[in-house]
């Protein structure tokens, strides 16, 4: 029997459970672990609430969860409760699947001002998350800027911009739903320090800017290179620049809210007074290989709010090899140490979508197999439970889990699929209900 501890319990996680389950069949106990009482990760805190058939793939999790040498771990924090070495002594094999909960620091003067925030506390604000829950994002202001051109900025762009109708059927927080309400925001300024060629966003998200009630965004036509240069573009990268060349052409002047694409503009400064007022920004030009260099001419772009979506770190872990400059564990195509891997964005940092985490964990699965020909007789899952019982920590299982899910569900409001709970005490005191 191999006994495998899965660190995180996100799509990186599942899938690399579901890979050991393919690989290994019964000769298998997979522990995943989590320090939320709550499975799935960025499934449930990072993917937007108003896009529901992602975060479908949750029932695929389920199917993995449900199984008899499958577990589900939640409310055990690693370096709190127990550290990765008691995890190594008591499994043949522990894979970090902790992912990027970390913002990126924006690293300009003023960015510590109130109303600068970055996009992980933003996005688990409206997600629920419960370490952002109580953010209270300003939004009492007529400008906002999101920096970043990538699928984090449109989500947030969007998320600005909707009125409460366009949230029906999502499960976004009711408390972020009724301060999105009364925001008084009117121009979203998106920052990108390259030019439209260079934007990360991909043609999906970016096509549903174009299709909101009340927003409209802006395009510079000005901006836009030449339409010959598209050739030399990727396909996806193509239709991208195709739907900004089509937003340029055709701008929408009737809807009160302009989504404006800020092209060649790099965030140097933020400023205010007791808050932000004002982000100072520098013109770029992009050299041949891409890269952009300010070019000394500046601006201040007035905003009460900005948030940056600049990327994500993975938080270290003590003992655990880890690579400062990319912000992730270092590792050696999954392998960290002996018995000890890395996967999805904990492994090779914060890109692709939610299902480049599967082939990610069909990798790590062979790994496993290839350095862990049979199990050890390690204490396993029997171990880990003395353990966590003789530290009187609070468990909470699948079908803890369930019984969360169902109260959420109960307390929808009318047409969204659930009502989140956002504390920890919420969520553990839901599983008597
Ligand atoms: P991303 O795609 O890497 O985009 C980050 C953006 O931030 C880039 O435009 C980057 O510009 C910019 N940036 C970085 N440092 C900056 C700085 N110091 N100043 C100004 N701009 C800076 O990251 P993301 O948007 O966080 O998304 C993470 C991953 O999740 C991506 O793979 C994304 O596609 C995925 N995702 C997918 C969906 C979806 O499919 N619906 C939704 C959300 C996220 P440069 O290019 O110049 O570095």
């Amino acid at each position: 029997m191999r006994h495998i501890a899965i660190v995180g319990s996100g799509p990186a996680g599942y899938y690399t459970a579901e890979a050991c389950q393919k690989a290994f069949g019964n000769d298998i106990q997979v522990d995943i672990i989590d320090r939320l009482p709550v499975p799935f990760g960025l499934i449930r805190t990072g993917v937007a609430p108003d896009h529901q058939s992602i975060k479908g793939v949750a029932r695929r999790y389920e199917t993995v969860a449900l199984t008899e040498n499958v577990r589900f771990v939640g409310n055990v924090t690693i370096g709190r409760d127990l550290s990765i070495d008691e995890l190594r002594t008591l499994y043949d094999a522990v894979v970090l699947a902790t992912g990027a909960p970390r913002d990126r620091p924006l690293e300009i003067p003023g960015a510590e001002l109130p109303g600068v925030v970055g996009s992980a506390a933003f996005v688990g604000w409206y997600n629920g998350h419960p370490d952002h829950a109580a953010l209270g994002p300003l939004l009492d202001d007529p400008g906002a800027v999101v920096i970043g051109n990538g699928n984090v900025a449109l989500d947030v762009a969007r998320i600005l911009a909707k009125t409460e109708a366009e949230f029906g059927g999502s499960d976004i927080v009711g408390p972020a739903l009724a301060l999105l309400g009364e925001a008084k925001i009117h121009t979203i300024t998106l920052l990108g320090r390259r030019g439209p060629h260079q934007i990360a966003m991909t043609p999906k998200e970016l096509d549903e800017l174009g299709h909101l009630v009340r927003a409209a965004p802006i395009v510079d036509p000005a901006d836009l290179p030449p339409p010959g240069a598209d050739a030399a573009l990727d396909p996806g990268q193509r239709k991208s620049v195709m739907l900004l060349r089509q937003l340029a052409e055709h701008p929408d002047a009737a809807k009160p809210i302009r989504i404006v694409f800020d092209f060649y503009a790099m965030p140097i400064a933020i400023e205010g007074d007791g808050r932000v007022e004002r982000i100072i920004v520098e013109r770029t030009a992009i050299d041949a290989e891409g890269r952009a260099h300010g070019t000394g001419e500046t601006y201040a772009i007035p905003a009460g709010l900005v948030v940056s979506c600049i990327g994500y770190r993975t938080p270290p872990i003590e003992g655990v090899p880890y690579d400062e400059r990319a912000g992730r564990f270092a590792n050696e195509e999954g392998r960290v140490l002996p018995g000890l891997y890395a996967v999805g964005w904990a492994r090779r940092g914060p890109s692709g979508t939610i299902g480049t985490n599967r082939p990610d964990g069909y990798a790590i699965a062979e790994k496993i197999g290839a350095d862990i020909p049979v199990g050890s007789g390690k204490a396993g899952r029997e171990g880990l439970d003395a353990l966590l019982a003789s530290r009187d920590v609070d468990v909470v299982t699948f079908a803890d889990w369930q019984r969360i899910e169902a109260a959420e569900v109960a307390a929808a409001r009318e047409g969204a699929p659930r009502e989140k709970f956002t504390s920890i005490e919420g969520l553990l005191g839901a599983r008597g209900a």
